[in-house]
Parts: C-alpha cells; sequence; structure tokens
C-alpha cells in the first residue's frame, strides 16, 4: 500500500508517499475481499491532499486515497459473487475489505476492464454531463476543450463530433495534439504552450467558439472568453492550472464572460450519477464500434503509483492514467 508521507508542496513528488507491504484482510460476515485490478490516478486527488475537495482531509500517515476497479476474491456477502468486478473506493491499496456500500459493478461484457475507470467510467460520464446535459451544441457549433487529450476531454470532445460539431482541442505537447486529430478525430489542435498560441486559437475559430468546456481555468479561459461567440456556452469543469497552487489564485476577469453574454455552467458529475446507465449503453456501443476513442496512461505495480500521479500532474500523462496492480483475470 502507499501511504502520505508529507502533503506535497507544489507539484508532487515521489518522495510525498511511503511504500509499504499490507497484510491481506480477512473479511468477516457481510463483507467480501477484493483485489485491486487497476488503480486510478485523477487531478482531483491533488486537490484532497490540499483539502480543497469533498471529503475529508487527508493526513501524513493516511492511505494515499483513489478508487479502483477491483475483483471479489472472497465472499462473505449474499449480495456480491467471487470474481466480480466493482468501481470502488480502495486507496492505493491492493487488497480491500467493504460491505460494498458506494461500490458499482462494471460488467466486464460492455468494454476492456480498465475503461471503468475512463471512457466508460466517472471520467466518461463527466464528459456526457457537460455535453449531452449542459451544453447541448448543436449540428456545426465550434466547440473547443481543453485538457484536450485527457480522458474527460477526449470524450467530450468526441461527444461533441457525434453530435455534429466542428471540434477543437487544446492541450499541451505535439505528441498531445497528434493524437486529437488522428486518434480522437478532432478537426484542429492547438497547443496552449506554442509561442504563436493567442494567433492560433483566433484563426482557428474566425466565427468564435459557440461552446466552450473548460478543464483547466486561469489564463486559458480568458483567452477563449476573448473569442466566445456572443450568448457562447462555457462549461466550467475543471481547474487543474490551479491545483498545484499553495494560495488562492491570482483574479480572472470575468469581465470578459460578461461582454459575451456568456452562459456559464458549471459541472459536478456526481450530480449526474442518475445517468450513468444511459451513458454507458451508447458509449459502450460506440467504444465497441471504434466510434468513441479513449488512451491510457498506464503505470505498473502500486509502487509505481506515486511517480505516476507526479507525472499526472506535470502534464506528461497521454491518455487516462492508471496503475495496473493485479492481473486481469476471467
Ligand atoms: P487528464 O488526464 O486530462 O490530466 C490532466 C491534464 O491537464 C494534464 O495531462 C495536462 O495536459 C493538463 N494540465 C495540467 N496542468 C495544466 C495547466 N497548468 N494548464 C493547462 N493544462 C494543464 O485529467 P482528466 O481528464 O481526468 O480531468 C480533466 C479535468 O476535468 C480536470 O480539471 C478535472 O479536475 C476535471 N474533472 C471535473 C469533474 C467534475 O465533476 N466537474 C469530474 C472529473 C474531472 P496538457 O499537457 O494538455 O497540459
Amino acid at each position: 500500500m502507499v501511504r502520505v508521507a508529507r502533503l506535497p508542496v507544489g507539484l508532487p513528488r515521489e518522495t510525498d508517499f511511503i511504500v509499504s507491504s499490507e497484510a491481506v484482510p480477512e473479511p468477516t460476515d457481510g463483507e467480501f475481499l477484493a483485489r485491486t485490478v487497476h488503480l486510478s490516478l485523477d487531478p482531483y486527488l491533488r486537490s484532497r491532499l490540499a483539502g480543497r475537495h469533498l471529503g475529508p482531509p487527508v493526513a501524513p500517515g493516511d492511505v494515499m486515497p483513489g478508487r479502483s476497479l477491483v475483483q471479489i476474491a472472497q465472499s462473505r456477502h449474499t449480495g456480491f459473487g467471487e470474481g466480480e468486478y466493482l468501481v470502488m473506493e480502495t486507496g492505493w491499496s491492493e487488497w480491500t475489505v467493504s460491505s460494498g456500500r458506494d461500490s458499482r459493478r462494471f460488467n466486464p461484457a460492455i468494454g476492456p476492464l480498465s475503461t471503468a475507470l475512463g471512457v466508460l467510467g466517472m471520467p466518461g460520464l463527466t464528459a456526457w454531463a457537460g455535453v449531452a446535459e449542459l451544453a447541448r451544441p448543436r449540428p456545426g457549433d465550434t466547440f473547443l476543450v481543453s485538457a484536450a487529450a485527457g480522458p474527460v476531454g477526449a470524450t467530450a470532445g468526441q461527444l461533441a463530433r457525434i453530435a455534429g460539431c466542428r471540434v477543437i482541442g487544446i492541450a499541451g505537447s505535439e505528441e498531445k495534439c497528434r493524437h486529437l486529430t488522428e486518434t480522437f478525430g478532432f478537426d484542429v489542435a492547438l497547443n496552449y504552450k506554442a509561442p504563436d498560441f493567442t494567433n492560433s486559437l483566433r484563426s482557428a475559430c474566425p466565427e468564435g467558439v459557440d461552446t466552450y468546456f473548460d478543464n483547466v481555468g486561469g489564463g486559458l479561459l480568458e483567452a477563449v472568453l476573448s473569442v466566445l461567440s456572443p450568448g457562447g456556452t462555457v462549461v466550467l469543469c475543471g481547474l487543474i492550472s490551479q491545483y498545484n497552487a499553495e494560495g488562492p489564485p491570482s483574479g480572472l476577469n470575468l469581465g470578459l464572460a460578461i461582454a459575451r453574454r456568456a452562459r456559464l455552467l458549471s459541472l459536478v458529475v456526481h450530480d449526474h450519477e442518475d445517468k450513468y446507465d444511459a451513458y454507458l449503453r451508447r458509449a459502450s456501443e460506440w467504444v465497441r464500434s471504434g466510434r468513441l476513442r479513449y488512451l491510457e496512461d498506464r503505470a505498473d505495480g502500486l509502487k509505481a503509483a506515486p511517480s505516476a500521479f507526479a507525472r499526472l500532474m506535470r502534464g506528461d500523462n497521454v491518455g487516462k492514467a492508471l496503475v495496473v496492480v493485479g492481473a486481469e483475470r476471467g
């Protein structure tokens, strides 16, 4: 298992965590023992460490929080059978004893197991909620998304394409930009770290941006507000440019939003849990047919979780960040 050694300052580092060996716990009646197959690494974990996210604060010595795709190894619970796959809170550990509260079954027939943490899991539902429930873009609209090569952004952009939009993605490297057009079929990819980014953004959307799906906040949001179409929609989904910061962010000029008469829509994925089954029905079919694609950034073994999490928070992950902990069994 992996414990927090000290709360990170700025970008998380491997030395902020301690890896230790772990005894296999015993379930009692009404419980089951589950083995982690894939551990999910997500940006919200950085906010948890900073005490700025839902859930109790994390202190040095605590097992690092996190959700996983697990397989039940032994069951003393009448409602859960051995071999079943679930997504649940496990922390960064290999073994978990649980009563099954707050777990969600994953049917391996609908997609590869790891997709339960990405395109067919919480990040996919976040994209669906932002596109299909909040923004509802129309065919022919220009749809812009940031952190576009990650699981939320890549899925949101592809859902907007399926809805008939012209899709522009913003990402932080040439490699990620290549994936946006070649793997995900976006119309245009822009590297926000390139020196001519502001000009490229203007030329990529000469008629303005109808919907901006914002995963980043800060200066990038401000740059996009200046090219938003009048009456354009902004979905406020994430603020990753601020998660490693110590203090509150320096001010954002929301006057730009007012000038554009923007409708700002704020997204919390948990408000949309009731749409998960509807999303899964459509998305799993699209994943199977290749219409909805995904990338994964895999690390091997729980020991690699701290460095893989640091990679994610540096922006070096290409695709859904996860750790392969146990073998996938049928
Ligand atoms: P990603 O795999 O996309 O990882 C985060 C990416 O963000 C990095 O790879 C990096 O890519 C980019 N990034 C990091 N720092 C910066 C920065 N300073 N400026 C611009 N981009 C940066 O993560 P997810 O797809 O899982 O999550 C994307 C966003 O969605 C996050 O903000 C997350 O918090 C949010 N979210 C919100 C939910 C909600 O309910 N509202 C639910 C789930 C996720 P790059 O190289 O492109 O910079």
